[in-house]
């Protein structure tokens, strides 16, 4: 398959990029292009002008910015998921980085152009939702900064104004600690997942959850948040019978979307398991990281 025709535009800076795109008419970002160049050859888009940015080395870094891990919009998959700083604050990242498609995606892919890309099915919008992520963008009307649980609107949608560029993504730091789990299921390793979560548990010194954050993927139009479920394991120590009422309520409060891939009913009791290992996974990880803190 061809793309219909565009016009190529190579950006040689952010505000150049900027401008590009303002002025149109029908102007994208391209990124790494691991999901709009297949759009393009399937004419699920068309646009007129495209703008490059991922040559813009200003935009390619991580580094820690005011208490937040930060992810400039030309920063690649695989590089973020090796850099030192992901190894050592947000692991859970990395994690999730390593669960999308295969290597050569994820070496030309970025963080910023999946956030920005939004499929309900991807792991890092669920990633930016549970660690309540800022997503900064600039654009014909100056700088902006989205927050995540407010960013991601529906399916392949956002918050995002057509002449708005994600510069960057920052996830605040985790308190040192935090267990985390990351997991999903899909058909074949490299496919989209059916169905994926996150779970981020940190402890209080007697042993019991203080703080739950938990994300599903691939369930809804957006990735989601389980305020019930959370607040059910705050406070405890995540008894038997606690996990049970995760499950209990995962599956009572979600209502997962069908499609050709997997029914809703498949979507809730894979995700009730996901949420069951998820929280057990981090709050073993929570234990070990409060003992060696202490
Ligand atoms: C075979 C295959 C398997 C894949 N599997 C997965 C998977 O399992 N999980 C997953 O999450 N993804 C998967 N992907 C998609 C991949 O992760 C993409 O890299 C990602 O979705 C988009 O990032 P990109 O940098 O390639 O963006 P691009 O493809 O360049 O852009 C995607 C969209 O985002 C917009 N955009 C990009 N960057 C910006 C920006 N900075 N500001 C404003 N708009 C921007 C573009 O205009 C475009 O609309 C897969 C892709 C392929 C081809």
């Amino acid at each position: 398959m061809k793309p219909a025709p565009f016009t190529y535009r190579r950006a040689r800076s952010l505000a150049e990029a900027a401008d590009l795109l303002a002025a149109g008419p029908d102007a994208k970002i391209l990124a790494g292009g691991q999901s709009l160049v297949p759009m393009l050859n399937m004419r699920l888009a068309r646009p007129e002008t495209l703008v490059d940015i991922a040559s813009l080395d200003a935009l390619d870094y991580v580094d820690i910015v005011d208490g937040h891990l930060e992810i400039g919009a030309s920063a690649r998959q695989s590089a973020v998921a090796a850099h030192p700083l992901v190894r050592a604050h947000l692991p859970v990242l990395a994690a999730a980085i390593g669960r999308i498609g295969h290597s050569q995606i994820r070496n030309r892919g970025t963080v910023c152009g999946s956030i920005a890309h939004h499929d309900p099915a991807a792991e890092l919008p669920a990633v930016a939702l549970a660690l309540d992520a800022r997503i900064l963008t600039y654009g014909a009307h100056g700088t902006s900064v989205h927050p995540a649980a407010s960013f991601f609107t529906g399916t392949f949608s956002t918050a995002l104004a057509p002449d708005e560029i994600v510069t960057a993504v920052q996830f605040p730091l985790p308190e040192p600690g935090t267990g985390w789990a990351f997991d999903e299921v899909a058909r074949r390793s490299g496919d989209f997942a059916l169905v994926g979560g996150t779970a981020l548990l940190r402890t209080a010194a007697d042993g019991t959850v203080e703080r739950a954050r938990i994300a599903l993927f691939g369930v809804a139009a957006t990735p989601v948040r389980l305020p019930a479920v959370e607040e059910r394991v705050t406070g405890t120590a995540l008894s038997r019978d606690v996990l049970a009422d995760a499950v209990r309520l995962t599956a009572e409060t979600l209502h997962p979307t069908a499609d050709g891939h997997a029914s809703a009913d498949y979507r809730r009791e894979v995700a009730a398991h996901l949420v069951h290992t998820a929280l057990a996974d981090a709050f073993a990880g929570a234990l070990a990281g409060s003992r060696s803190d202490a």
